[in-house]
């Protein structure tokens, strides 16, 4: 069982070949048949089959009749919204992100909600609060996160494309994990309105699709200015999908430091068989330094907490979601209900925050992060007066096994080591399927220049088309 190009759906619902409301009866009878891999954490079959209804009355839209799958921290009608965190568990949206209101005005029907590690915080899905998902090939591994839900759901095609976020790599990760691609695009091309947020400087919307011109589309209808999130920055004018970019003449930079990191020997095969492939097609490719991105990571693990403690802190068991049965005061309750409904990982996350914007430690951390951040920012600037793209892999390894690393934070937080340093640039990155080590599959990351998202997925498909 496979689905169509999502054009060639949308194409079929259009002129009657193809009815919506079957589309999503597939949809949901993938999710119920691959139940045993928890991606899913609630379907919306009421009000999609009420939408694909209505859709086949009057079938427009250049998504017409497309089920999607969206990671559970984008606000939706139809059924409840909770960053698959206890805090959030009775949540119901009373409005929806701007990416599902755009995705919905072109005819697409969310049909369920994706698992992720509780408020994105995470690698693997081991931090949701529901149940841990399971490799699409091999149930004993991770999906990768933080995003596994959206990525094993459309590995194991319950939906033509599902939506993640990208705070740090986890719409990159989980696709390279599963065989997917997954775009994170420019900082700001797609609305944060209605979209939980983790770390607002860094947060990006992108698609996990089959194919990157698939990915494209989904981008094409949900990118652009919206008056509801004033970081949104304009599309480009012509379409992201079936852009097209020559690899021969190109100028491609590879991260030295990234294939300086111990990567998993059958990670380093394909990453070196690709590269060769970009030389094959005529790209010139060389080495290239960018001396701060080893310490993207330290940068990230301070940068994100900050804003995550200050975004947690709406979580007071008054405004949203639970509130704990057990206060016995206003006092008590903020305590309690933040106390008993987050998890771990979101407490450690609030808690190193905290600690490094304190007026104590502000200039010792905050600050001297920021400084670095803003190194990392100007070598990737170099970087592009020099090359049209930077490639290497996307993480050091393929899926590892459930358990492996959730007991060690810094192993966990080392999984993001060659993904968070575009999102402390804003730069454009994606992760497109390059081969596989011992059964795994293993992705191959590309990044662009900031705004060159048009470029970037015209050279991603171009590689798509020769990878093996
Ligand atoms: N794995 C990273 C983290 O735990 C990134 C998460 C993300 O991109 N949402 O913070």
């Amino acid at each position: 069982m496979d689905w169509l190009p999502i054009a060639d759906i949308a194409g079929k619902v259009q002129n009657g070949e193809l009815k919506a409301v079957e589309l999503v009866r597939k949809s949901l009878a993938a999710i119920e048949e691959n139940k045993n891999h928890d991606a899913i954490i609630s379907t919306m079959e009421a009000r999609a089959l009420e939408r694909a209804g209505q859709i086949d009355e009057s079938p427009t839209g250049r998504l017409a009749g497309v089920p999607f799958i969206t990671k559970d921290n984008f606000l939706t009608f139809g059924g409840k919204t909770t960053a698959a965190s206890n805090i959030l568990r009775p949540f119901e949206a009373p409005y929806q992100a701007t990416a599902i209101e755009r995705l919905e005005a072109e005819g697409a029907i969310c049909v369920a909600k994706a698992n992720l590690d509780a408020f994105a915080h995470g690698s693997s899905t081991e931090n949701s609060d529901w149940f841990v998902t399971k490799h699409p090939a091999d149930p004993s591994r991770v999906p990768g996160g933080s995003s596994g839900g959206s990525a094993a759901a459309v590995a194991l095609r319950m939906a033509p494309f599902a939506l993640g976020t990208d705070t740090g790599g986890s719409i990159r990760l989980p696709a390279s994990f599963c065989g997917v691609v997954g775009y994170k695009p420019t900082y700001g091309l797609v609305s944060r309105s209605g979209v939980i947020a983790m770390a607002s400087s860094t947060d990006v919307i992108g698609p996990l699709a089959r194919s990157v011109d698939d990915a494209a589309l989904v981008l094409d209808v949900m990118s652009g200015k919206d008056e509801l999130d004033s970081t949104t920055i304009d599309r480009d004018e012509k379409p992201y999908s079936g852009a097209q970019e020559e690899i021969a003449g190109k100028k491609i930079g590879v991260i030295r430091e990234y294939l300086a990191q111990g990567l998993q020997p059958g990670v380093e095969k394909i990453v070196r068989e690709s590269i060769d492939k970009l030389k094959s097609a005529g790209a010139t490719v060389e080495e290239v330094s960018l001396p701060s991105l080893p310490l993207a990571l330290a940068v990230y693990y301070i940068v994100c907490p900050a804003e995550v403690s200050s975004n947690l802190s709406r979580y007071d068991g008054q405004r949203y979601g639970y509130s704990s049965p057990d206060a016995k005061d206003l006092d008590d309750s903020y305590e309690l209900s933040r106390q008993q409904g987050f998890g771990a990982e979101a407490k450690r996350r609030i808690m190193i925050g905290t600690h490094v914007l304190s007026s104590g430690y502000y200039d010792a951390y905050y600050k001297k992060a920021q400084t670095v951040r803003t190194k990392i920012i100007n070598e990737f600037e170099e970087a592009f007066a020099k090359y049209d793209f930077l490639v290497g892999p996307v993480a050091p390894m393929t899926a590892f096994k459930i358990g492996e690393r959730s007991g060690d934070p810094l192993q966990m937080y080392l999984t993001d080591i060659m993904t968070v340093a575009a999102n402390m640039s804003g730069n454009p990155a994606i992760s497109v399927p390059a081969g596989e080590a011992e059964g795994l599959p293993v992705g191959f990351q590309i990044v662009g220049p900031l705004r060159g998202d048009r470029q970037l997925l015209g050279i991603a498909r171009k590689f798509e088309a020769i990878r093996t």
